[in-house]
C-alpha cells in the first residue's frame, strides 16, 4: 500500500490509437485524464477495459506512474511540509497529494495544476536536518518535478 502517481497519456486526442473503439462504447476523456465510457452494460464494460488496456503504447493509458511512498513515508512529508520553518505552505501538495497515505482513484483538478507546479519549484526551499528526512523530501521533489513536467507537456492533471 501507499500512494501511487500517475499521468494519463493523450493517445486518444492525438489520434495514436493502435485499435480504435467501438463508435457505441462514446469513449472520452475523463477529469483525471484517462479514457473512459459510461453507462455500459456489465459485457460492454469488460470489452471497454480489455481495449483500454492495449489501445495504445501506454498500457492502460498510463503515460507515467511514480511511488510516491508508503504511508509513514507520506505521513512524514506532510508533517516536513506542514511545519517547514521556511514560513511558505504548500496547500496543494499537503491537501491533494500527501493528505492520506492510502488515497487512490482521485486526482489534483486541472485549476490547480499551475499552483501545485509553483508549490513544487517551493520545495527546494525546504531543508531539514535529519539527512535520511532529506534525502525522502529531495526524492519527493524530483518525483514531483517529472510528474509535473509530464502533466503539463500532455495537457494532464496528475492522479492518484
Ligand atoms: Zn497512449
Amino acid at each position: 500500500m501507499g500512494v501511487f502517481a500517475c499521468v494519463y497519456c493523450n493517445c486518444l486526442e492525438k489520434g495514436l490509437l493502435a485499435s480504435q473503439p467501438k463508435s457505441e462504447w462514446n469513449v472520452f476523456v475523463d477529469s483525471d485524464g484517462s479514457r473512459s465510457t459510461e453507462g455500459l452494460d456489465l459485457e460492454a464494460e469488460l470489452e471497454f477495459d480489455q481495449w483500454n488496456e492495449s489501445a495504445c503504447e501506454h498500457e492502460s493509458g498510463i503515460y507515467l506512474r511514480r511511488p510516491i511512498g508508503n504511508v509513514s513515508l507520506v505521513g512524514m512529508l506532510r508533517e516536513q511540509l506542514s511545519a517547514n520553518g521556511t514560513g511558505k505552505t504548500f496547500p496543494i501538495l499537503v491537501g491533494h497529494v500527501l493528505y492520506n497515505g492510502t488515497h487512490g482513484g482521485d486526482s489534483v483538478p486541472m485549476e490547480l495544476m499551475p499552483q501545485l507546479r509553483e508549490e513544487v519549484s517551493q520545495l527546494s526551499t525546504v531543508h531539514c536536518e535529519e539527512p535520511g528526512t532529506a534525502a525522502f523530501l529531495r526524492g519527493f521533489e524530483q518525483t514531483m518535478q517529472a510528474l509535473c513536467a509530464n502533466a503539463e507537456a500532455l495537457d494532464r492533471s496528475i492522479c492518484f
